[in-house]
């Protein structure tokens, strides 16, 4: 009994000098726990006179609550502590300077598309969008492209269940927009099209535009001028153009679209071939099983359909020599197109 207040001062410097919630506990437990060493002194008790026993009692008693005192204002003070640090560390210093995140940009598809989609709309066409998977009414029957027709092999069609397949190109917007509506009519439908392909020069999903003008009277002649002006104002020069004649099912007559080169003015290099001439689109006046297949009386309206593909006029316009540079998605490709 003669050292409790011995162990009463040792105790509360390390209960001062505990530097964790966990360290304070075990002191609780050693000094205060049901082994601990101010109980084991309570046990002792019987050892005494009975005389002795209440005042001594009394001192273990008044330790206990001191040591118990002591250990809560240090568990206080380890708490907050606790705190301050979890709040100072997890701090965000709003002063420092950011990280400089690179401002992303639109894909030079997405550029050369909407630029097209605004050529367009500025001479009174409007943009037409319809689904990537179709049936074969819409993106085969439709179009003069009846089971048997050799044009079906052409197109490497991926077929998916239940008679639907991924589209192969635009022109089932076309249907869409004559089987829903009457002329006149005058849309172009840009998006993607599906075929099994891939190399250098073709990529299995690719962009294509496709154009349709239906009204009385619209004439051949109105097929070229459109296109000679659309084909001006996407290179921003004055360009020659011709027309070769060809062989599309939805179309009669048919014709494909050359401009003189961009890229040497029609002298010849290597991206023309030497020819001086670039093959940009394919183009003809609707075909009356077209019109007969949307209800439209080819009689009395006549119209013309162009497409062509948005990757190769990008490639033209940008000067890039590899399709699948569009497809990478290397930054250091794709921010030269971010501004401008
Ligand atoms: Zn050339």
């Amino acid at each position: 009994m003669a050292d409790l207040s011995a162990l009463t001062a040792q105790a509360l410097v390390q209960i001062g000098a505990s530097e964790s919630l966990a360290a304070l506990d075990e002191l609780r437990v050693h000094w205060l726990g049901k082994k601990g060493v101010l109980t084991e002194q309570l046990k002792a008790l019987g050892g005494l006179k009975p005389a002795e026993r209440p005042a001594a009692g009394a001192r273990i008693n008044a330790a206990k609550t001191e040591l118990h005192s002591a250990i809560e204002a240090r568990r206080t003070t380890l708490e907050q502590a606790s705190i301050v640090q979890a709040l100072t560390s997890g701090r965000i210093d709003v002063s420092l300077p950011g990280r400089g995140e690179a401002t992303g940009g639109m894909h030079p598809i997405t550029r050369v598309r909407l630029r097209i989609e605004e050529l367009f709309r500025n001479a009174g066409y409007e943009v037409a969008e319809g689904p990537e998977v179709e049936d074969e009414f819409h993106n085969f029957e439709a179009l003069n492209i009846p089971a048997d027709h050799p044009a079906r092999a052409m197109h490497d069609t991926f077929y998916l269940e239940d008679g639907l397949l991924l589209r192969t190109h635009t022109s089932p917007v076309q249907i869409r927009a004559m089987l829903s509506r009457k002329p006149p009519l005058a849309l172009i439908a840009p998006g993607r099209v599906y075929r099994c392909d891939s190399d250098v020069s073709h990529s299995p999903m690719f962009h294509q535009v496709e154009g349709l003008l239906v009204d009385t009277d619209v004439s051949f002649a109105n097929l070229k001028a459109v296109l000679h002006q659309f084909m001006e104002a996407l290179f921003e020069r004055p360009l020659a153009m011709r027309l070769r004649p060809s062989y599309f099912p939805f179309t009669e007559p048919s014709a494909e679209v050359d401009i003189s080169c961009v890229l040497c003015d029609g002298q010849g290099c290597r991206v023309c071939k030497q020819t001086g001439w670039l093959e940009v689109a394919g183009c003809g006046m609707v075909h009356p099983n077209v019109f007969k297949a949307c209800g439209i009386d080819s009689e009395r309206y006549t119209g013309f359909a162009f497409g062509f593909g948005i990757e190769r006029l990008a490639m033209l316009r940008y000067g890039v020599n590899d399709l699948r540079l569009f497809y990478d998605n290397d930054l250091r490709f794709l921010a030269q197109f971010a501004r401008g």
